[in-house]
């Protein structure tokens, strides 16, 4: 695989809006281009992946506002190919399944642009996949055709042949057809298809917010337009549509339509944030606070210099444990500089970070507060011994001044400060509604506070990863409903889905 080059237009499937429905090929594109031309249906984070420099440019179609001419759409990317800039035309689904991929490459090829095409995981296979719904079956289905529903079924000239549609032996998985769903059965059922076929209706399919209707092809228009279903939404009609009932399989993920709150930094939060949305939860992310490292200060120099003086060192978090490799790495050390140090980690997540840098942490406490890690030393000799307290700026005293009070030299650096995040209006509003709102830690309970103005959830069940932090949201007027057993991201899942699978009431 080679990354985007100069000159080149890249056509390119962002999948159908599940962010792990892209692939490699369109996020290695995506990560190099120098501009990007999206249209709407992309996923939520595809451009999450585009170089921070990149030129986007959306050119997408509003169903209210006229949408940029097509002509102009190509043109735009012809001149910023011609003027040497690698270009990704990232487009929802599959380029060539009703993307005008088709036309687009055509214009390409007349203006003597180099292209290539990144096939994308459709919209009409992958709708109905999350809807439990395969669009062939060895006993139902052997054909599956791709339909346009966008044609005015009433026009003479309509360039779909109803007849034959309608004698299709297999699936028809419509595109574009939600606002003339009741037209287009009944063109199907006066053409001859079965009026009691199943049939189906996917409504924003693959992303958090899908919803599926299942009818009869006759009834599936009444039943559509009582939920309330809108585009984007695949139509599906042919017995295959029954096998929901046995093969639906997202709604029963353990927090299907629970939304959660993840209020992590957000160099952070895109592991936990993934594990709920994996789980199935509709995952807002409210990052309270970042993470500013602090790896060039004097202090952190010294320390990252003069590590191998310490008889301990002590890291209080991942992020901690982290940024003190990269300061090591920046000082022209690495693990081996640890060689002979007792190391104490605060709890499971910071062990693991140290481990992935090759450091088995040689004290890991029950729980993951500074008052079990001191506990946990036990009858280490700490006397007149020099130790590196390493961690946030403003985390609490009382792990040095327990090691000060047993007559260890302790020096504290920063390796980082956690700072209040802008907050996005939307995510706000969307945390008022949650059920469930995630704290990792203090400062995500003072930064959230602050960042909601005075209102508060309405309904949201809180959810902190451990006592230090359910105790920082009590004194924010918060009541915490679940608090991990286990101090880590996995044990706050954990309690979370645990919470989630009470029956109600
Ligand atoms: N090139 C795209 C299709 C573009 S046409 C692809 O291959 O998927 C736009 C139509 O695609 C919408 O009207 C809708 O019918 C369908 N569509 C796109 N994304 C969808 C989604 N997430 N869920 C359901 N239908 C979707």
């Amino acid at each position: 695989m080679t990354a985007a080059r100069p000159g080149v237009v890249y056509l390119v499937g962002a999948g159908p809006g599940d962010p792990g429905l892209m692939t490699l090929r369109a996020a290695e594109l995506l990560a190099g281009a120098d501009t990007v031309l999206y249209d709407r249906l992309i996923p939520r984070l595809a451009l999450a992946r585009a170089r921070p420099d990149a030129e986007l440019v959306y050119v997408g179609k509003e169903p209210a506002s006229p949408q940029l001419p097509q002509d102009e759409i190509e043109r735009l990317m012809i001149d910023r190919a011609r003027a040497g800039r690698s270009v990704v035309r990232l487009k929802g689904g599959d380029p060539f399944v009703f993307g005008r991929g088709g036309e687009e490459a055509e214009a390409l090829v007349g203006a003597g642009v180099a292209f290539e095409v990144v096939p994308g995981v459709t919209a009409g296979v992958a709708a109905p996949a999350y809807a439990g719904i395969p669009v062939t079956h060895r006993d139902e289905a052997s054909a599956v055709a791709f339909v346009t529903g966008h044609e005015d079924p009433a026009k003479d000239d309509s360039a779909l042949d109803w007849e034959a549609l309608a004698a299709f032996p297999g699936t028809l998985v419509m595109y574009m057809g939600v606002k003339r769903l009741p037209e287009i059965a009944e063109r199907l059922i006066a053409a001859g298809r079965d009026a009691g076929e199943p049939a189906a209706a996917v409504e924003r399919g693959t992303t958090a917010a899908q919803r599926t209707v299942t009818a009869t092809l006759a009834e599936l228009p009444a039943v559509a337009a009582e939920a309330g279903i809108g585009p984007p939404t695949i139509i599906l009609t042919g017995p295959v549509a029954a096998r929901r009932e046995t093969i639906g399989w997202l709604e029963r993920r353990p927090l299907h339509g629970r939304s959660v709150v993840v209020t992590r930094a957000r160099a952070q939060a895109s592991g936990l944030a993934a594990t709920l949305a994996a789980l199935g939860a509709d995952v807002v992310e409210l990052p309270a606070i970042r993470i500013e490292p602090r790896i060039d200060s004097p202090e952190v120099r010294q320390a990252a210099r003069s590590i191998h003086a310490y008889a301990l060192v002590c890291l209080t978090s991942a992020n901690g444990a982290r940024l003190l490799f990269e300061a090591l790495d920046a000082a022209g050390r690495d693990a081996r500089a640890l060689a002979n140090a007792t190391v104490a980690a605060i709890g499971p997540g910071t062990a693991a970070e140290l481990a992935d840098h090759g450091i088995n942490a040689d004290i890991v406490p029950e729980q993951s507060i500074a008052e079990a890690l001191v506990e946990a030393l036990g009858q280490l000799e700490l006397e007149g011994r020099p130790v590196l307290v390493a961690r946030a700026a403003e985390a609490r005293d009382v792990l040095p001044e327990a090691l000060r009070e047993r007559g260890a030299e302790v020096d504290v650096v920063a390796l980082y400060e956690t700072v209040a995040e802008d907050p996005d209006p939307e995510a706000i509003e969307a945390a008022l509604d949650a059920d469930y709102v995630t704290f990792t830690s203090s400062s995500t309970v003072k930064n959230f506070v602050s960042a909601l103005g005075g209102r508060a959830p309405t309904r949201a069940r809180l959810a902190t990863i451990g006592p230090v932090t359910t105790q920082a949201a009590r004194e924010a007027g918060l009541d915490v409903h679940v608090e991990a057993k286990r101090h880590d991201v996995d044990g706050l899942v954990e309690a979370l889905l645990e919470d989630a699978s009470r029956p109600p009431g």
